[in-house]
């Protein structure tokens, strides 16, 4: 059985447009195991062509190819691309070896896809054949170190490392002097006399003639020139030839031995080193990522961990208060019912049950204001005063400071002291340089005039409320006030409650309410009031701020990924040659697709990693400057969790959206553009 069979192969190439170019018209041959045979023809008439139709990796538009007992025309890509990976070498008038890799790595540039190298030893196969061709002390040469004769012998060694029954050489000497053509000749005559079949393209007779039989191609119609009349065999000047057996390589059967597991370690290698290849390069692009996930990361958890603690210490500043007002209902008649009709609020009825019910409330005051009509000392009068009647947990839940003195206890408010605490502005006005503390001021209200003493004055609070402007206030027992006052002012209606962090505000405004409501029906009218409303603004705003600077981070991200995209598409054209090379040498469709992709997510997942551990670094730094330059800053170690599931989900979809495209179009690449390309 021949060892391929043409019959009756036309080729045609379908130009954009739609024109038809007939390139091969029925072309059939036959080559033998172990023949020579030359293809020889003017340029332009097919041969490449023929060639690839050959190499398995190019369909001819009609006619049967068979490779032994396969139909080639029907064959699978990934069963051709086997074929090529273990039955065919490849030989091309330009070399086609990487400029950026050494020799080693040229010649194992398809070990990845070659069955013959699932379990390793590429790397011992490349030196003995390098030594084989004469570059043994040229293994970690780069192309470019080399001569074109020594590329070329290379690239036939490269040919040679799966041991192929067939080698296919495309005008190997046509770019090379007389003495080089020489030594390929010699070469290629020892590969065949070791039982291989050989196919050479040339347009030169003189090399034709050293093959048993020519081929002439012509405006692609293929005529047999029968066996050359040979010349003696020559001595080949290269060495004497190890004596290698060719044994047919089985045809295999779909190949399990692959884990898949060992596919992507494989993969993952040859990414690797290609991206070291163009080391600079990826350097850049990946600097778009790294800086694009640390901002990501740092906005988001900074952002969120200032507005923790802008929300901390503005509720530091009061907002966890709770204003509650209870009145009589005006209107409310005889008809209605309710449990008890309220009055005044009181302690035993009220608020000490208020206390005992919900323990969200941490302190509590009673608040009584009544208007004075002139404070006196020393024969000073302060006539726009405020006498406000607290309890001692008033001070806390304000945050009322004391310049001088002390504020109320217990004891002031249980036994009706006659004392007081002045507001700044009130002991301003009646003490100008004198010591206000342990003096006796006098305090005319409505007809009534009493005495009490200075226990405190409070520091001074900015205000701009007329009506509760703490400046103005004389802080007194609510006991003593409600016994002073007259009947009206002497009602309490109103009680402030501080809550306990943590605890709703709203919730506990809803209960407080219920709680008036059961106790006195509708005979009682109350109103709720806090800050919280200003949290929720803030908190609100907080949000956007946040929500802003993280897009800004996000636009900086996707800069980084269409760096990378970028880069892959540039590295896909550069890279033609070297895909058209692999294809060549066995890699399926797939490992070609696995491996650009593999490339991108290699690369995002490196500088993605970079990118967190700079993100990290980089807020706890801002962090740690912060609190050196502001007083209320205090470093802390500050980890997001939800920050760094974005900032990694992000790296992902870089990782995959950057990766997917160039991946697609290097797979659909075809091998005789790929080669042909510059
Ligand atoms: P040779 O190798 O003998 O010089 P080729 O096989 O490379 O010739 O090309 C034969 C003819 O086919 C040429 O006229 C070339 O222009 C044409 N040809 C080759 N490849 C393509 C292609 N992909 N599309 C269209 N025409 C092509
Ligand atoms: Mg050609």
């Amino acid at each position: 059985m021949s060892l391929i069979e043409a019959r009756d192969i036309s080729m045609n190439y379908r130009l954009e447009g739609g024109r038809v170019v007939p390139v091969l018209r029925h072309v059939s041959f036959s080559v033998e195991r172990g023949e020579m045979v030359a293809i020889l023809g003017p340029s332009g008439s097919g041969k490449s062509t023929l060639l690839s139709i050959i190499g398995c990796y190019l369909r001819p538009s009609s006619g049967s190819y068979r490779w032994q007992e396969m139909e080639v025309t029907e064959a699978s890509d990934s069963r051709l691309a086997r074929l090529r990976s273990s039955e065919i070498g490849f030989v091309f008038q330009q070399f086609h070896l990487l400029p950026r890799a050494n020799l080693i790595e040229n010649l194992t540039l398809g070990s990845a896809y070659q069955h013959a190298f699932a379990n390793g030893g590429a790397e011992e196969k490349a030196a003995e054949l390098l030594a084989r061709v004469g570059l043994a002390s040229h293994q970690s040469h780069f192309p470019n170190q080399l001569s074109g004769g020594q590329q070329q012998r290379a690239a036939i060694a490269r040919a040679l490392m799966t041991n192929p029954a067939l080698i296919l050489a495309d005008e190997p000497t046509g770019n090379l002097d007389s003495k080089s053509a020489e030594q390929i000749m010699g070469l290629f005559e020892e590969v065949h006399q070791e039982g291989r079949s050989l196919i050479l393209i040339t347009h030169n007779q003189e090399i034709a003639a050293r093959c048993e039989r020519v081929m002439s191609i012509r405006d692609g119609v293929l005529h047999e020139e029968g066996a050359f009349p040979r010349s003696p065999p020559r001595k080949t000047p290269t060495r004497p030839l190890a004596s290698v057996q060719v044994t047919p390589n089985r045809p295999r059967r779909r190949s399990m031995e692959w884990s898949v597991g060992g596919e992507a370690a494989t993969g993952v290698q040859v990414a690797w080193r290609n991206l070291q290849r163009y080391r600079s390069r990826s350097w850049l692009t990946m600097m778009g990522v790294i800086i694009g996930i640390a901002a990501v990361l740092s906005t988001i958890t900074l952002g969120s961990y200032t507005r923790k603690k802008i929300i901390e210490s503005y509720e530091s500043l009061g907002v966890n208060k709770l204003m509650v007002r209870v009145y009589p209902r005006w209107y409310f008649g005889a008809r209605d019912k309710s449990p008890v009709t309220f009055e005044q609020l009181q302690d035993r009825t009220d608020l000490t049950p208020l206390r005992k019910l919900f323990p969200e409330i941490r302190l509590l005051s009673p608040v009584l204001q009544v208007f004075t009509e002139s404070i006196e000392f020393g024969g000073r009068a302060y006539k726009e005063a405020r006498i406000l009647g607290v309890n001692d947990e008033y001070f806390q839940i304000t945050r009322r400071r004391l310049l001088y003195g002390r504020g109320l206890n217990r004891f002031h408010v249980d036994h009706k002291r006659r004392v007081c605490v002045l507001g700044y502005e009130v002991a301003r006005q009646l003490f100008s340089r004198q010591d206000p503390l342990g003096r006796i001021v006098s305090i005319n209200g409505n007809s009534v005039q009493y005495t009490c003493q200075v226990l405190g004055v409070l520091a001074e609070q900015k205000s701009n409320s007329e009506w509760f402007n703490p400046n103005r206030q004389i802080l007194m027992p609510v006991s003593l006030v409600q016994m002073i006052a007259q009947h009206f002012e002497s009602q309490v209606h109103e009680v402030n409650v501080q809550v306990r962090p943590g605890a709703s505000l709203t919730d506990l405004t809803t209960k407080i309410k219920q709680f008036f409501h059961l106790r006195y029906g509708r005979s009682a009218v109350v109103r709720v009031d806090s800050d919280d409303l200003l949290v929720e603004q803030l908190k609100k705003f907080l949000n956007l701020f946040t929500l802003l600077l993280t897009s800004v981070a996000v636009i900086s991200l996707i800069v980084g990924g269409i760096g990378i995209a970028n880069m892959m598409f540039i590295s896909v054209n550069e890279r033609l040659r070297e895909i058209g090379l692999r294809k060549a040498l066995g890699a399926r469709d797939s490992d070609i697709r696995r491996q650009f992709f593999l490339e991108a997510m290699l690369l995002s997942g490196a500088a993605g990693m970079l990118g967190l551990v700079l993100g990290v670094a980089g807020y706890h730094l801002l962090l740690f400057l912060a609190g050196k330059v502001f007083t209320q800053v205090h470093f802390e170690w500050v980890f997001n969790v939800s920050a760094i599931v974005i900032s990694v989900a992000s790296i992902i979809a870089v990782g995959i959206l950057s990766g997917l495209f160039p991946a697609l179009r290097a797979e659909r690449l075809q091998i005789t553009e790929a080669l042909r390309s510059e």
